[in-house]
């Protein structure tokens, strides 16, 4: 009789670590009497040529490819939907193996091409002037789901003359350092085995203490990105709910401690929303905020949500920002808003897709 196989008891090769993979994979053609060099083959196929199929590992003999394809998975999400925006911004709503929708944006500027990437399905930080939050959480994701968002988008970039892909940042969908042990394998995985840059990973984070201390003790230099929004407690607390649980003070001591780690990038994301964040006097509070930890200071307006009637910072109260933070000596920048025409900013896909299909989920205003 034949086994039933189930799908959760393959391993899942995306979700292993580069040298977790190696070694799982040598048990396993040791087990079947097969040559040592057979794992490494393997490790190939999926890192060098992101292979998505065993039948496809063509110096792999057939009955050990079809071994592999009942002991192993390599699941990438599949696309449910591509948007394309006038100013080349691709989106991708990436469905996974049990049907959770999640997303991811290439955006091509002139010497780069970034990959924005999720974390988990849905977030359980209820910012406020996030569409994500909004929607609330519904789980993690995997390394696997996490890799597999850059393979896919990666062979994608490819097929559509984008180029390759040069840095990632997880901001997509999901807070990255409240799943930890797969982010922190996510990392390990596309650095180690796909061969990207640490300097050229970023993770962005709405303050979670305890991830910016792990990140901090990691010996490569992943960036790191916080969505401040506030330089003062009183209305971060009002945008960042998670302000209650790891106070802005806290959270700067913990960035003194990632930027004392040594050559690693920190960045401030500060979304402008008219007559809310938008005061002179609080660019003169970030300067010093971002002096003392040496951020470079993105300025986001801010991307309309269905959920609250705030809009965006003026152009011109944006610029008057940024003059301030300038003249102080810190580095910013007036970051574009690119791909607004198909909703390419933070979970607004999918955020849609959830107002469509399940009124009443989000909170009301
Ligand atoms: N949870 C992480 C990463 C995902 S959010 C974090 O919060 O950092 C990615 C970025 O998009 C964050 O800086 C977030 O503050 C910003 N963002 C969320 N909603 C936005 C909106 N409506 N307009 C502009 N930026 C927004
Ligand atoms: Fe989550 Fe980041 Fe959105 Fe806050 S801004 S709700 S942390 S995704």
């Amino acid at each position: 009789m034949l086994p039933i196989m189930i799908e959760s008891s393959r391993t899942d090769l995306l979700s292993l670590e580069p040298d977790a993979l190696r070694q799982t994979l040598s048990a396993h053609f040791a087990s079947r009497g097969q040559a040592a060099y057979r794992a490494e083959q393997v490790a190939r196929w999926i890192y060098g040529r992101l292979g998505q199929s065993f039948e496809g590992m063509t110096d792999l003999p057939v009955d050990e490819r079809e071994v592999m394809s009942a002991t192993f998975r390599i699941d990438e999400p599949e696309t449910d939907r591509v948007s394309l925006s006038v100013d080349g911004t691709a989106k991708h709503l990436w469905r996974l193996s049990d049907g959770q929708l999640v997303e991811s944006v290439l955006i091509p500027t002139d010497r780069r091409l970034t990959l924005c990437i999720s974390s988990q399905a849905g977030c359980a930080m209820g910012c406020t002037f996030c569409a994500t939050g909004w929607g609330g959480f519904d789980r993690q994701l995997s390394p696997g789901e996490i890799v597999g968002q850059y393979r896919a988008s990666r062979r994608w970039a490819d097929e559509n003359d984008y180029g390759p892909i040069t840095n990632i940042v997880y901001m997509g969908m999901g807070e990255p350092l409240a799943n930890r042990p797969a982010v922190n394998a996510s990392l390990t995985i596309l650095n180690q085995g796909y061969g990207v840059g640490a300097r050229r990973i970023t993770v962005s984070t709405v303050g979670v203490v305890p991830g910016i201390l792990e990140l901090a003790e990691r010996p490569e230099q992943f960036g790191l990105a916080l969505s401040l929004h506030a330089p003062d407690p009183g209305l971060r607390r009002e945008l960042i709910p998670l302000e209650k649980r790891y106070p802005l003070g806290e959270v700067l001591d913990a960035l003194r401690r990632f930027d004392g780690a040594g050559g690693r990038r920190i960045t401030f994301e500060y979304t402008m929303i008219r007559d809310v964040n938008d005061a002179p006097t609080l660019a003169s509070r970030l300067a010093v905020i971002a002096r003392d930890v040496g951020a470079f200071v993105n300025l986001i307006p801010f991307n309309p949500i269905p959920y609250k009637d705030w809009t965006a910072s003026p152009p011109e109260r944006i610029s008057r920002f940024a003059s301030i933070l300038e003249e102080a000596g810190v580095p910013v920048a007036v970051r574009e808003t690119r791909g607004r025409d198909i909703d390419a900013a933070c979970g607004q896909l999918r955020a849609h897709a959830l107002v469509e299909l399940r009124p009443g989920r989000g909170r009301t205003s």
